[in-house]
């Protein structure tokens, strides 16, 4: 097991920030800690990188207690901070060589800042200030400085926020890549982003744990509420569908396109269809909407 918290509990004052919170990653997987602002989901990073005591629980990265062993486990894992803090005013290469420094590389210092200004496409502005470089190319700094140890776990705080989508598509791309090799645990709020790395979701809200599944699983989450597109031929008073019990809202898309909002147990296909018979409507297409991860997070964080 890569990384495991069991039952983290974490206070500020009064109020909890993390509240039994458990999790296993396995070596190789690419987790999204999804969640609200304010559910939790730096505090649990930080947690992990050895930033911030928990209060109750623990935490174990590749067999080693964050609290008992904390430099063993700051050798296991990379970690990219919210908002990249970087010195501005360092080269590119300085820095890299600072960050080696820390965790004492030693001789391998040369090689592997080579290998990660090539892993992370740094080559074109190597040679310039950090405070010179675009957004894109800063968050490529931070995460050669995550990856400069070769860490086994890479935890990455909202690594994407504030790109251009062009950055977006090579980040990810990046992340991808580096996900081969290590176990990743990245912090987002762009849900496509989910979709496109990673093999699991977990979402917080409030502090406590709301979903855990598989990337392709979360999406059959909330089956109760799901929406139906229907095509029919010609125009009709359409409306009428809501006589149908579990369909609680029509929008109508024209053309007869229309997506229904229903709220049932039961696959109301088949009433959908006998109801159109009985209007004498011709239905052209009918199926389920993919239920993407963003309804899913919406129906389980949202607050009334
Ligand atoms: P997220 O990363 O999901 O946005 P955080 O872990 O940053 O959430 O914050 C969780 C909750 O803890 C929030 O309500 C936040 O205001 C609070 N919090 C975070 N850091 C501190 C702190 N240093 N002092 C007091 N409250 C904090």
């Amino acid at each position: 097991m890569s990384l495991k918290a069991n039952s983290v509990t974490r206070k500020y004052g009064n109020q909890k920030a993390l509240d039994d919170v458990s999790f296993e990653l396995k070596e190789g997987e690419i987790v999204a800690l999804l969640g609200p602002n304010g559910a939790g989901k730096s505090t649990m990073m930080k947690i992990i990188t050895c930033y911030l005591p928990q209060h109750e629980g623990d935490v174990w990265v590749c067999g080693h207690n964050v609290i008992s062993a904390p430099l063993k486990v700051r050798e296991l894992v990379g970690y990219l901070p919210e908002n990249n803090p970087l010195y501005l005013d360092m080269y590119v290469r300085e820095y890299l060589d600072f960050v080696a420094g820390l965790h004492k590389l030693g001789s391998k210092s040369k090689t592997r800042i080579e290998e990660m200004i090539h892993q992370t496409g740094l080559e074109p502005e190597q040679h310039k200030k950090i405070g010179a470089l675009s957004k894109g190319y800063k968050q490529r700094v931070g995460i050669a400085q995550a990856l400069i140890h070769d860490p086994r776990v890479l935890i990455l705080d909202e690594p994407t926020t504030g790109l251009d989508p062009n950055q977006l598509v090579e980040i990810r791309q990046l992340i991808r890549n580096v996900g081969k090799e290590k176990t990743v645990l990245l912090s987002t709020h762009i849900m496509q982003e989910v979709e496109a790395v990673c093999d699991r979701v977990i979402i917080i809200n409030h502090g406590k744990i709301v979903a855990d599944a598989s990337t392709q699983e979360i999406q059959l989450l909330n089956q109760t509420s799901r929406i139906i597109s229907v095509e029919f031929e010609g125009k009709s008073n359409f409306q009428l569908l809501k006589q149908i019990s579990g369909i609680v809202e029509i929008q109508e898309e024209g053309n007869g396109k229309l997506k229904l909002f229903t709220q049932s147990e039961i696959d109301l296909r088949s009433e959908i269809f006998h109801f159109a018979v009985a209007q004498k409507w011709v239905i052209l297409s009918m199926g389920y909407e993919d239920q993407s991860i963003e309804q899913v997070f919406r129906q389980l964080t949202f607050e009334v």
